[in-house]
């Protein structure tokens, strides 16, 4: 009974035939939520429940609060059906640049407003858990978006943002990567992402910019090597290389923040891309379990 049935796979004509109609959808969101017998009332914790009114929604047998499956989700006070909620999320998570909030519109016959709100969760969703922290060789670097290219370390800038990035080295190729927008190159803003995306343990590579110094005494394998024109670096290089030029495609002008969003969700893509068949489901598992957050600033 909670053998739950999991979407696998990224064919599109699959995805229709298993997401046709609303209530597909809500029984696929409700196996999600309330898998392995998780059942506990939101509102007193009872684990005894019967059939609510509205659709796949179950009822606190003690205080008898109606549960709808979205009821703190991400899909929470959707402003279209769950169903087009449902083809979003698989044509974001599952297209290899993702898409924009401009191309969603136009696909789904929805306002771009509507579309860059609903988005903006979606990246929420593919913040990376950070319980898996890089372990074995790890190359680190930073690079700068948006202003001027050619310039010297140093801040943020207007419109110029410095981004640190790690890149995970495994036998033969490239394991995971992340990155996270930070204000400056000095060790005090590289710690907090050294701290969330790297073990103590790891081998640690990075060019012999100085802001990396002080980080040795809690990295001991922190090793900095001399760039040799980028030859010592060439696999984080076609890293950064790859990112900007997504990044370049998709987004103008935005905040910090805005920003963070669109690096965590092309990192849930690329962590992703040898598990691609079950990238729906993450990303559906992630909305379910997170709570919705409301976007300060809009730009
Ligand atoms: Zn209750």
């Amino acid at each position: 009974m909670n053998e739950r049935s999991q979407f696998i796979g990224v064919n599109s004509i699959k995805f229709y035939e298993a997401f046709s109609t609303e209530e597909q959808c809500y029984q696929y969101l409700a196996d999600v939520k309330w898998k392995d017998k998780s059942y506990h009332c939101r509102k007193c914790g009872h684990i005894k429940y019967y059939k609510g009114v509205k659709p796949f929604s179950r009822r606190c047998m003690k205080c008898k609060y109606d549960e709808s499956p979205t009821a703190g989700t991400m899909f929470d006070k959707c402003k279209f059906s769950l169903h087009l909620a449902f083809h979003i999320a698989f044509k974001i998570s599952t297209k290899k640049k993702g898409m924009s909030s401009l191309e969603l519109s136009q696909e789904f016959e929805l306002r771009q407003m509507t579309c860059w709100e609903f988005k903006w969760k979606i990246q929420q969703a593919m913040q990376s858990s950070k319980l898996h922290p890089i372990n074995g060789i790890v190359h680190v670097d930073e690079f700068y978006i948006g202003g001027e290219e050619e310039s010297k370390r140093g801040r943020s800038k207007g419109d110029k943002k410095l981004v640190i990035v790690a890149l995970e080295l495994v036998e033969g190729g490239v394991g995971r990567a992340y990155a996270q927008c930070i204000s400056n190159a000095s060790a005090s803003s590289f710690r907090p992402f050294f701290e969330t995306y790297i073990s103590k343990d790891a081998k640690i590579i990075t060019d012999e910019w100085k802001g990396y110094i002080p980080l040795k005494k809690d990295y001991p394998n922190l090793e900095q090597l001399k760039s040799e024109n980028g030859k010592s670096f060439q696999d984080i290089h076609i890293h950064i290389m790859n990112l900007k030029g997504w990044l370049r495609g998709i987004h103008h002008h935005c905040s910090r923040e805005r920003l963070q969003g669109y690096l965590d969700e092309y990192h849930f893509r690329y962590n992703r891309r040898s598990k691609m068949d079950t990238i729906f489901d993450s990303l559906i598992n992630n909305m379910v379990n997170n709570n919705p957050i409301r976007l300060q600033s809009i730009n």
